[in-house]
């Protein structure tokens, strides 16, 4: 699998083998946003929402991103959990391009 089209990348984020995944690494994380932690930042959106919505707020991120090297998709150190927050930052640049990446197929 290539991750080339927007169509394959999104039935691997739907996928089990993926769901699981991300789990895993939340975990890791403790459920705190990496970027936020590393700036000693503690986001409040965070803290603010009990523990059962946790996850809406924090996306886990590919490191090198998914089309660029597919190999590494699940691999433990090429991911890292992000607040919805940071994880835009990081895109901000691809989002501005595709103004409708997000919101037409998900
Ligand atoms: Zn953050
Ligand atoms: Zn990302």
């Amino acid at each position: 699998m290539m991750y080339e089209t927007t169509k394959e990348r999104i039935k691997f984020y739907k996928s089990r083998t993926w769901k699981r995944k991300r789990d895993e690494i939340l975990k890791r994380d403790c459920y705190e946003c990496q970027e936020c932690k590393k700036e000693g930042k503690v986001s409040i959106d965070l803290n603010r929402f009990g523990q059962g919505t946790k996850h809406k707020y924090l996306d886990v991120d590919h490191i090198e991103e998914l089309q660029k090297r597919p190999e590494l998709a699940l691999v433990d150190s090429n991911l890292v959990t992000l607040c919805i927050k940071c994880h835009n930052k990081k895109h901000d640049r691809y989002q501005k391009k595709n103004k409708k990446w997000n919101d037409e197929k998900w």
